[in-house]
């Protein structure tokens, strides 16, 4: 089985077969019981990660979504995590020290961007940011011990040369870690592309109910022993329950992620030829400067986008949210309905980088009827005249 499709349906599902069930056995433990003392002992010697030994560490549910999911993303190993913004703080956590030097993307995610800037600074680590791979060679020190992306950015669609990254963090032995949680192991294959540590906020469109939290992050053993590590110390390892409902959804990511995409790039191809719209943010469409980046990268587009409405005063601004009704109003993205939020760059961007006369909007498209999302947004747009 090598199609991402079949490995989707079937990974995951061995320990349903003492049930003579499809899903597998939802197993919630603190403690591990053993039969013997040497079954004990050796659960404490043991070299593998599945082997259940306390709670914190995981149950069966755990195993069967990591291993399900090394696989999908043609990877050895995985770590589920409590949150998608844990898994990020884990992977930055390992590898910052006093006087660690970790180069970061401008424009990551806002509360990945917190992490470093209160907590690793806390410890004295040195955090740098950068824009793009020509950057790196400049930036790089003998203490560089990470490069962290994301591709693309949030809020701000950025695409970034991951290939022109990775390969000169090889050739200076430096580990680089990419949050790829808007392509999807899907439509992204971030270990192709060299990246050692692949993250993704499951609770996005990997669970894709807009009902759990959970991260994970994928690697060779070796890749990921330092962030191992870090989450058995802290505890940061996921709840069986939200290990279970992640696995229900992988079962019906690829048809979600089509139906998004096609969505997606209808309401897009759509907004960016209204009058009330300056720019549409999103690397799917020929006229965005990253599209060539995100041809050569991903194999194809999630739902979510920023569109820069031409200036308008608040009270219009607040008039188009608050009349739209298939787009409910909330942070986040990745469930099957659709979604706006306020896009205020300066507030949650690394740098501001957009032109602010414009306000911004991030929408998340789901699956809804793509005409009646158009329709939704047309009259919104009407009232900002
Ligand atoms: C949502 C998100 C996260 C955080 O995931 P949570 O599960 O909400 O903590 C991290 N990175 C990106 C790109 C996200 O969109």
């Amino acid at each position: 089985m090598t199609h991402i499709n079949s490995k989707l349906v079937h990974l995951g599902r061995n320990s349903a077969r003492q049930s003579l069930a499809v899903n597998p056995p939802l197993v919630r433990a603190s403690t591990t019981v053993f039969p013997t003392l040497a079954a004990f002992k050796s659960s404490y010697q043991g070299v593998s990660f599945e082997t259940p030994r306390y709670g914190r560490s995981g149950t069966s549910t755990a195993f069967e979504l990591q291993t399900a999911m090394a696989s999908i993303c043609n990877t050895q190993s995985c770590i589920a995590t409590s949150c998608g913004l844990s898994a990020c703080a884990a992977v930055l956590s390992a590898y910052a020290e006093p006087g660690s030097h970790l180069l970061i993307q401008k424009e990551v995610y806002g509360p990945t961007r917190a992490v470093a800037e209160n907590e690793l600074r806390r410890i004295k680590a040195d955090i740098e940011y950068f824009d793009s791979a020509d950057e790196l060679p400049h930036l790089i020190k003998p203490q560089t011990s990470l490069i962290f992306l994301e591709v693309p950015t949030s809020l701000s669609m950025k695409m970034l040369d991951i290939r022109a990254v990775t390969t000169i963090a090889q050739k200076h032995k430096i580990p680089v870690a990419c949050d790829s949680t808007w392509g999807t192991p899907y439509f992204f294959d971030a270990h192709d592309l060299g990246i050692n540590i692949s993250i993704h906020a499951a609770t996005k469109y990997i669970n894709g109910h807009s009902d759990i939290l959970l991260g994970l992050i994928t690697g060779t053993y070796e890749d990921l022993a330092k962030t191992r590590h870090w989450c058995e110390r802290f505890g940061s390892h996921a709840a069986p329950d939200a290990c279970w409902m992640t696995l229900r959804g992988l079962r019906t990511l690829s048809v979600r992620m089509e139906r998004h995409q096609e969505n997606a790039l209808h309401v897009a191809s759509y907004l960016q030829v209204q009058p009330q719209i300056k720019n549409v943010l999103f690397p799917a469409l020929a006229s965005d400067p990253g599209h060539q980046l995100w041809q050569q990268q991903f194999s194809g587009a999630a739902g979510p986008f920023s569109i820069e409405l031409q200036p308008c005063s608040e009270s219009a601004y607040e008039k188009f949210f608050d009349s739209l009704n298939l787009f409910a109003l909330g942070t986040s993205w990745g469930g099957f309905e659709s979604l706006v939020m306020p896009a205020i760059a300066h507030h949650l961007r690394s740098k501001q980088t957009l032109a602010d006369e414009g306000r911004m909007v991030r929408l998340h498209i789901g699956l809804e009827d793509k005409d009646e999302l158009c329709a939704d947004l047309h009259q919104a747009l009407a009232l900002l005249g």
